[in-house]
C-alpha cells in the first residue's frame, strides 16, 4: 500500500468517529443523507486514484456546480462581458445573503454566492432550456468521464422551497442584471445543483483542473486551458463559503464545497482531491472534510504560498 493510501485510511479512521455538525435540512431532500458517510479520494493528473470510505455514494453537487458553470459561462463569453455581470470580490456574506444586491452596483460580487451563480447560469448559451442543460451535462460529462443525471426529487425539492433564490433572480431582474427568462434561469441553476456525482468524480474534476482542464483518466478536454486560472482564482478567494479566508491561511489551495457535504480541492500541476460527508457546521462547509484538509495540507505541504527550503509540494 503507498503511503498517500496508508494516510487518508488513517485519517479516515480518526474522522469517522466526530458526531458534530448537521446534516442540511432547508432543502427537504437533502436531509435524508445519512450523517455517516464519509469517504476521501485523491486524483494525480497521471491517472493514479486513491479511494476511501464511501468514495461511490451518489450525491447532489449543490454549490460545487457552480465552479463549473463559471467555466462554462467563461467560454460562451469572456472575461470582460462575464465580469460586467458577475464580480470577483469575495463577500464575508452567507452564500444565500440578499441585501448587497440591493446595494451598490446591483453586480453580484462574485460567482460563488447564490445570486452571482444565478446571474452565471442565466448567461449560459444555448436555443431554450432543453439545450442549455443538455450542455451543461455534457460540460459534466468531460469533467467525470461519464453520463450524468439530476436527481429529480432534490430538483423538486429546490424548486418549490428556493424562495430565497427566486428573491434573488427578481431583484436582479429589477436592476437589469439577468435577463427576463428568470424561471428559466432558476429551474437550470437548480437542475445543477441536482446534478449526481460521487466523491470519486469530484476528485476526477478537481484532477481536471489540476491539469489544466484536460480529465487525466479520459483525456477529454474539459474546460479551455485560459480559464482554468479564473476558476481556480474565484476558488481560493470564495470557494469555501465564510471561512474562505481562513482555508486559504490555513491549508492553501483553490477548493470549494456544497451544503450536500462535498468539498473538492485543486493542487495545480499534481491532483485533486475529494472529501463527502454531509454534516456541515454553520457555514455550510463538511466538518469532517475540513479536518481532513488541514491535516492532508499539513502532512504532504499543500499550501501553495509554503516556499520553505526543501519543503516537497505534494511528492506522493
Ligand atoms: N442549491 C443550493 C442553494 O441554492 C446550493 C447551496 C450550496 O451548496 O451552497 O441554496
Amino acid at each position: 500500500m503507498t503511503q498517500l493510501q496508508a494516510f487518508i485510511e488513517k485519517l479516515h479512521h480518526t474522522y469517522g468517529p466526530m458526531d458534530e455538525g448537521q446534516v442540511a435540512s432547508y432543502i427537504p431532500e437533502l436531509s435524508k443523507a445519512n450523517p455517516d458517510w464519509f469517504g476521501i479520494s485523491v486524483v494525480t493528473i497521471d491517472g493514479q486514484v486513491f479511494n476511501v470510505g464511501d468514495t461511490a455514494q451518489k450525491f447532489t453537487i449543490q454549490s460545487i456546480s457552480k465552479i463549473f458553470s463559471y467555466g462554462l459561462a467563461l467560454e460562451d463569453h469572456g472575461r470582460e462581458v462575464l465580469l460586467e455581470k458577475v464580480g470577483v470580490e469575495p463577500t464575508g456574506d452567507p452564500f444565500n445573503s440578499i441585501i448587497r444586491l440591493d446595494e451598490g452596483s446591483h453586480r453580484p460580487y462574485n460567482p460563488m454566492i447564490n445570486a452571482g451563480a444565478i446571474a452565471t447560469t442565466s448567461l449560459l448559451k444555448g436555443d431554450g432550456s432543453t439545450e442549455r442543460l443538455h450542455r451543461l451535462l455534457k460540460m459534466f460529462k468531460r469533467y467525470t468521464g461519464q453520463d450524468v443525471f439530476i436527481d429529480m426529487p432534490t430538483f423538486m425539492s429546490e424548486r418549490i422551497t428556493g424562495h430565497r433564490n427566486r428573491a434573488m433572480a427578481h431583484l436582479m431582474l429589477n436592476f437589469g442584471m439577468i435577463d427576463k427568462d428568470i424561471d428559466a434561469a432558476l429551474d437550470l441553476y437548480f437542475q445543477q445543483c441536482s446534478v449526481m456525482v460521487t466523491n470519486g468524480d469530484l476528485a476526477t474534476m478537481a484532477a481536471t483542473l489540476a491539469n489544466r482542464g484536460k480529465n487525466p483518466i479520459t483525456q477529454v478536454q474539459a474546460v479551455n486551458e485560459d480559464y482554468v486560472r479564473d476558476i481556480l482564482s474565484i476558488m481560493y478567494t470564495c470557494g469555501m463559503y465564510n471561512r474562505a479566508g481562513e482555508w486559504a491561511y490555513r491549508v492553501g489551495i483553490p477548493a470549494k464545497s456544497g451544503v450536500s457535504g462535498g468539498i473538492l480541492a485543486v493542487i495545480p500541476g499534481k491532483a485533486g482531491i475529494a472529501t463527502f460527508s454531509p454534516p456541515i457546521d454553520a457555514n455550510g462547509n463538511s466538518v469532517r472534510g475540513l479536518q481532513v484538509f488541514e491535516a492532508l495540507s499539513q502532512e504532504y505541504n499543500l499550501h501553495m504560498f509554503d516556499l520553505s527550503l526543501g519543503r516537497c509540494n505534494f511528492c506522493i
